[in-house]
């Protein structure tokens, strides 16, 4: 069967899309990918989505919105794409066992969380550290938990899991703060967080037992290391576009964001980015969302000038 849109994604940006296309009588199918419902299905309260005076949980927000597409004809399909080949028309996606064939396709992939990179990080995901304070704050109740970022996630989750913690470290690599000054500000309000700056974590312990106990800290300036206790690690040190499917068929800059060549347009015709794939610089839902929009708008446009 030959799709018209198949929609890579399931965030803000590939729902949105799903909801315009639909709407179009286009029947996208979406591909929910590894994490069905993008970052807000990670995230608490979201109080800045227009239309929402009181704010509205990520989760509610997102499945609202796959409803809304499902309402107007969208299929969502469980799963991830995990080999592409855009050479040729129709484009052609590998999903599972199974090639699917569309006409057009909107990459709203998104963005994954980045890691530290440390030798013991990956061994105690699950057991100690995470990258989703939303999804596992739940399991360090009265613990010694520590958030490592500077940005607005970090300060997002070091408040959130102060309602479970007993103490929450935040531990920053330098002094000045990415974070906007609102949620900064937010966070060194709480008498539950402890602030450590120009400080970075030189080792997770203890593989030994699958367990995060503690880990060692540096001082940047002073070069003193040191270790403290710690049940929950959680890293917010922001996010990588998910571009690598594509094994270098969408331009990309350096650090792997689609390269876009105006509006929704990649470097394919027929081919479309939505969301955090592509944005480096606003990356807010209603950013995400607005660029599935386009992407949707774009996509109806193109096969109408094909000839639909
Ligand atoms: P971000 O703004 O890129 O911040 C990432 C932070 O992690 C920076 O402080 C960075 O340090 C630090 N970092 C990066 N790599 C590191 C490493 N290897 N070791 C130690 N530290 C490292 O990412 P984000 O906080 O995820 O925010 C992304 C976007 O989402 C932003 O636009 C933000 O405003 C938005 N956001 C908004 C909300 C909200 O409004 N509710 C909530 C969350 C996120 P340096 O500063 O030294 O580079």
């Amino acid at each position: 069967m030959l799709r018209n849109v198949v929609i890579i994604g399931s965030g803000c940006a590939g729902n949105t899309a799903a909801i315009y296309s639909a709407r179009a009588n286009l029947k996208p199918l979406v591909i929910s990918g590894h994490e069905a419902g993008g970052q807000l299905s990670l995230t608490t309260l979201v109080e800045n989505f227009p239309g929402f005076p009181d704010g509205i949980n990520g989760p509610d927000l997102v499945e609202n919105m796959k409803k809304q597409a499902q309402n107007f004809g969208a299929e969502y399909l469980h799963g991830a794409v995990i080999d592409t080949d855009l050479s040729t028309r129709p484009f052609r996606l590998k999903v599972e066992d199974e090639w699917i064939e569309t006409r057009t396709v909107i990459i709203a992939s998104g963005a994954s969380a980045r890691w530290l990179g440390l030798p013991n990080e990956q061994k105690l995901i699950g057991h100690g550290v995470s990258s989703c304070a939303t999804c596992d704050g739940f399991f360090y109740r009265e613990k010694k938990i520590m958030v490592i970022g500077g940005g607005d996630s970090a300060m997002e989750e070091a408040n959130f899991l102060t309602r479970f913690g007993r103490q929450v470290t935040l531990v920053h690599r330098r002094e000045e703060f990415r974070a906007s000054k609102i949620m900064l500000d937010r966070a060194r309000h709480n008498p539950k967080i402890k602030f450590l700056t120009n400080t970075v974590v030189e080792d997770i312990y203890d593989v030994g037992h699958h367990l995060v106990t503690g880990v060692r800290l540096r001082n940047t300036r002073s070069g003193e290391t040191w270790d403290e206790e710690v049940d929950g690690f959680f890293v917010a040190i922001g996010h990588i576009p998910n571009t690598a499917i594509f094994n270098g068929q969408i331009s990309t800059d350096p650090d792997g964001y689609i390269l876009s060549q105006g509006g929704a347009r990649t470097n394919i015709p027929g081919v479309f980015h939505a969301g955090d794939v592509q944005d480096r610089v606003y990356r807010q839902a209603i950013s995400a969302s607005g660029a599935g929009c386009m992407a949707a708008i774009e996509a109806e446009r193109y096969l109408e000038a094909e000839g639909d």
